[in-house]
Parts: C-alpha cells; sequence; structure tokens
C-alpha cells in the first residue's frame, strides 16, 4: 500500500501551519522563521516532497537561546518541585501513546523506515518520558562523613539551558532520549532536529504545549546543522551541548563549544563487530547477525555492521546469512510487508554506494546486493539493497569507515585472542556483540571489547534503564538510566559547621 496525498494531508493535520509550512516552537508559539524561508521535506520512500516545514536562521535561534535564558533564570520552572514535573513527563507520556498511530505514521512518511519500526519507537519514546518521570523524585544525593564538625553532602541541580542536537535516523526517540533526562532534572531544553525529519519533534511540542509545560522550557527550532546547530553549540548563553550523529559533526560541536566551556555529551558513529565462535547458537547467531546490520536499513550508530567468524564456522554461517538477507523484503515504509525502508536521502543514499564501489576497488568479494531496488519505487525511492562483502582484509576502508547503510562486512579469526584484536581494531567503540554457548568465554570476550553497549547472545535490545554511549570516538558521556539523568545535573558539595566558633587560624 503505497502512501496517498490524503493520507499525509492526514498526518500533518494536526502540525500547525501557515502558508502551507509546518512551524517550528519557539519563544511560546509556533512561528515562521524570521526571513520566512521554508524547506521542503523529501519522501525517502517516492522522491516526494512529504511536507514544507520552516527553516530558522541565526536569528530564530538566538530569540530561542534568549527565551530559555529568561525561562530558566527567571521562570517559574526554578521551582517546581520534582513531582510537579514528573506529572508533566507522565502526562506527555500518555499523550505520545494516545497518539501512538499518528505519530508512527507520520514517522515513516518523514524517515521512510517501516511502520512496524516506527511503532516500536513511539512506544520506547513513551516508555522514556516515563522512565525519567519516575527518576525525577528518586534520591540523587550523597552525605559524607569527614574529619570535622560537619555536616557534608552533595546535591545534584540543573545544569541550565540545554542545546540539543538529533539525527534523522531516530527523530522521536531521540528526541525523547534527550528532553526527558533534561527535563526531569529540571533543565530547560533548545531542541534542533534533523532539517530532514523535525515532523515528529514538531507534532511532540504541540503536545508538550497541552500538557502544560511553562513557556520557553522546551522549544523546538528548525534550520540547518552548520548554521542553527552550529550557533546553539557555540552561543555562550547556552550551558550544555547534547549532540547525537556523525563523529565528524561532533568533533565540530565540541570545538564550537569551547567558547564558554559548556559542558559537551556525544553520542556518535560506530563499527561495531559482531563475534561469532563456532560454538554459537546457529540459528540465534544467524538471525542477529541480519538483525545487527539490516535493522533500520544498516542507519543505526550501534549497526553490527562487522561480523567476525571463527573460521571454522565462516562458510556455514556466511552462506545462510546471505540466503536470509536476499530474502528480506526491501520496499515502502507503509507497506506491511515491508522488512526494510529506505535510505534517508538520495545524498546518503550515494555515499553508501560509493563504499560499495570502494569495497569492490579495494578487492573485497561482493557477495550479495550493493545495487539499488529494481522497478518504479527502486527508480523514485532511495532503496539499497542488503550488501555482504567477504574475503575482506582489516585495513580495508569499508571495514574501518562507518558506511551508515544496509552493508556487512564479514571477517575471520582463528581464536579467541584474534577475534579480539580484531573486534577493536577501529577508531569506534560504541557497542559489539559475541556469540557463543560457553558462558567464561562469552564473559571473557565481552569484558576485552573497548566499546561501552556490548551483548552477549543477542544483539541491538536497548533499554531506557541502562547506559548508552562509546568508548574511543564513539563519543563522551552516556545518555539513558541515572547516568543519564546525570550528565543532565551539576553536582553541589554543601558543607554545614555543625560547631559556629571562629577558627582562630589568624591572631587577633
Ligand atoms: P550529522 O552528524 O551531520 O547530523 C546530525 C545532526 O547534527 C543534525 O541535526 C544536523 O543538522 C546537525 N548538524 C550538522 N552540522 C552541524 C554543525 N556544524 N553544528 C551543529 N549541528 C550540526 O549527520 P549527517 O546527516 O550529515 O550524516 C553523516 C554521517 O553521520 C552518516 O553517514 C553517519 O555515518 C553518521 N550519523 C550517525 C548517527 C548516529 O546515530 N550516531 C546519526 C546520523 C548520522 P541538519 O541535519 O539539520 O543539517
Amino acid at each position: 500500500m503505497a502512501t496517498t496525498i490524503a493520507q499525509k494531508e492526514d498526518l500533518l493535520r494536526n502540525l500547525p501551519q501557515s502558508g502551507g509550512a509546518c512551524l517550528m516552537y519557539v519563544d511560546g508559539a509556533f512561528t515562521l522563521a524570521s526571513d520566512g524561508g521554508t524547506r521542503k521535506l523529501i519522501n525517502p520512500a517516492n522522491g516526494e516532497v512529504s511536507a514544507v516545514v520552516a527553516e530558522g536562521v541565526k536569528e530564530d535561534v538566538e530569540r530561542a537561546i534568549r527565551g530559555a535564558r529568561e525561562a530558566f533564570d527567571n521562570g517559574p520552572w526554578g521551582s517546581t518541585p520534582a513531582l510537579e514535573r514528573a506529572k508533566l513527563l507522565f502526562k506527555l507520556a500518555d499523550k505520545i501513546d494516545e497518539h501512538f498511530t499518528e505519530l508512527s505514521r507520520l514517522e515513516t512518511l518523514n524517515n521512510g523506515k517501516p511502520v512496524r519500526e516506527t511503532e516500536y519507537d513511539v512506544t520506547d519514546a513513551a516508555n522514556c518520558f516515563r522512565y525519567y518521570a519516575g527518576l525525577a523524585t528518586k534520591p540523587h544525593g550523597q552525605t559524607f562523613d569527614v574529619p570535622a564538625p560537619s555536616q557534608t553532602f552533595v546535591v545534584r541541580e540543573p545544569i541550565g539551558v540545554c542545546g540539543q542536537i538529533i539525527p534523522w535516523n531516530y527523530p522521536l526517540l531521540m528526541a525523547a532520549w534527550k528532553l526527558a533526562p533534561a527535563l526531569a532534572a529540571g533543565n530547560v531544553c533548545v531542541l534542533k532536529p534533523s532539517e530532514l525529519t523535525p515532523l515528529t519533534a514538531l507534532r511532540l511540542a504541540t503536545l508538550i504545549e497541552e500538557v502544560g509545560f511553562p513557556k520557553n522550557v522546551v522549544q523546538i527550532v528548525l534550520g540547518a546543522g552548520p548554521v542553527v546547530g552550529q550557533h546553539l553549540a557555540e552561543s555562550h548563553l547556552v550551558d550544555k551541548i547534547a549532540f547525537t550523529g556523525g563523529t565528524k559533526t561532533g568533533r565540530t560541536i565540541m570545538q564550537a563549544a569551547t567558547g564558554n566551556l559548556k559542558k559537551v555529551t556525544l553520542e556518535l558513529g560506530g563499527k561495531s563487530p559482531n563475534v561469532v565462535f563456532a560454538d554459537a547458537d546457529f540459528d540465534t547467531a544467524v538471525d542477529y547477525a541480519l538483525f545487527g546490520i539490516f535493522a533500520n536499513a544498516g542507519q543505526v550508530c550501534s549497526a553490527g555492521s562487522r561480523l567476525i567468524v571463527e573460521e571454522s564456522l565462516h562458510d556455514k554461517l556466511v552462506a545462510k546469512v546471505i540466503e536470509r538477507a536476499r530474502n528480506i523484503r526491501v520496499g515502502d515504509g507503509f507497506d506491511p510487508n515491508t522488512e526494510m525502508g529506505p535510505i534517508i536521502s538520495r545524498a546518503h543514499q550515494e555515499k553508501v554506494e560509493s563504499y560499495v564501489a570502494l569495497g569492490k576497488q579495494e578487492g573485497a568479494t561482493l557477495a550479495c546486493g550493493g545495487g539499488r531496488l529494481a522497478g518504479e519505487l527502486g527508480e523514485k525511492g532511495n532503496f539499497v539493497m542488503p550488501t555482504i562483502f567477504t574475503n575482506t582484509r582489516r585495513d580495508m576502508r569499508i571495514v574501518q569507515e562507518e558506511i551508515f547503510g544496509p552493508v556487512l562486512v564479514v571477517q575471520t579469526f582463528k581464536d579467541e585472542a584474534e577475534a579480539i584484536a580484531l573486534a577493536n581494531d577501529t577508531v569506534y567503540g560504541l557497542a559489539g556483540a559475541v556469540f557463543t554457548t560457553d558462558i567464561a568465554k562469552a564473559h571473557r570476550c565481552i569484558r576485552k571489547l573497548r566499546a561501552g553497549i556490548t551483548w552477549i547472545n543477542t544483539y541491538h535490545p536497548t533499554y531506557n534503564e541502562a547506559p548508552w554511549g562509546g568508548y574511543k570516538q564513539s563519543g563522551i558521556g552516556r545518555e539513558l538510566g541515572t547516568y543519564g539523568y546525570d550528565s543532565y545535573t551539576e553536582v553541589k558539595q554543601i558543607n554545614v559547621n555543625l560547631d559556629v566558633v571562629p577558627s582562630g587560624w589568624f591572631s587577633e
């Protein structure tokens, strides 16, 4: 079932618009860009214009930042008790659930991913708000037994104005990951979605307004990353910048943030290893090899993009993975039969395809896929078929660099030491998995992986309760869980003198 215009208009109905453009949420109102600029969003599944949105410029983000500063420094939010913040977050979670079908379809329209994936994302986003609503009222301090008559303790306080820049691969979920902990901890937020996928964040803004967050506690500002995002990272009125996206952009943001030494958390890319030993449960290993790389068409920071297989199992495992990869149903995310959707944009599709060409040039064997989807859909949309390279070498660029598409590279190892050496042999350290039925080997290997998110005998499950982030060039800091909450707080030490007499350090 292809997306019809009628459906599309229906999905955009709840987004505030002016002159046919969806509006951003700045300074307590839905508004056009100050210069009236707009941008067309392209449906990745068919190349058609899916919506027109306001395209903010520096003046717009500057206005948002000033509003946020005022809201944090002088607004009611600072004295809103944790229980009230929690209630608002719980209400927002309920609103997301209430609009589950609409939000998931809007995400599919904008991002292209299959409805079964966007439904999962919407539920996860609601639960993220719920998790942090609960955490807001839980104990956060510590007391210390110090060698003096002093009551010494710490409290956690909000950092202040948080700039949050999110990517296009999980638009609503990434908004939840950023907003929920920040708001639970009492911060105010200026969130910038990717210019490619702002629609669900804009719908979220209407729900935020509906549940009654005070003015300028949350603003959603639109516009190009190098303009609006860059200014958020540079502004001295912003206290923290949180970013999810590519490593190159992460580096630029970190440099931009040095002016006022703002707090920085970065969740960046990866080239994550999926290590399969010969004694692994075969069907489970095959299944997760596919899920690890082809979920969301490989556009996942933690994708298991390197399948590292014990030599004796290689032929059997790879043959099965290829057979099943060929069966993956690629198509429009609105088609209930679709298992893998399109690549986000034509430009990104071409980038993925350039890596396929590079792999061939480098001498790897293209064992599966590599091309576009055949037929009319393939001509209009940005579809890359599930692709697998075998006979790779560890120094190849397709083995070392993040492709961020449905491209799997296979490596082989002889023993445990070689498996670990290969697994750790990139500049990244986001995620990784080990498949084996030997429990001691599984634990030994996982402890040796230089990565922040790891799995044994599974790939990809992500929990709001557990920390998310990378080692090495995969980022700085952690999101989710109590770690995510802490990253939106300052720690204040308070010492109360219990013996109020002069110290007598200096003579009278
Ligand atoms: P980017 O990292 O450039 O984009 C992510 C976000 O950063 C977007 O909101 C973007 O805005 C914004 N941005 C871009 N440039 C700047 C800047 N100078 N200052 C502040 N914000 C900025 O990702 P791309 O879409 O360009 O993809 C490039 C590569 O990044 C991919 O091929 C992939 O390897 C990786 N990537 C990793 C992701 C992850 O989850 N770890 C997610 C997305 C990409 P806008 O889009 O509006 O320009």
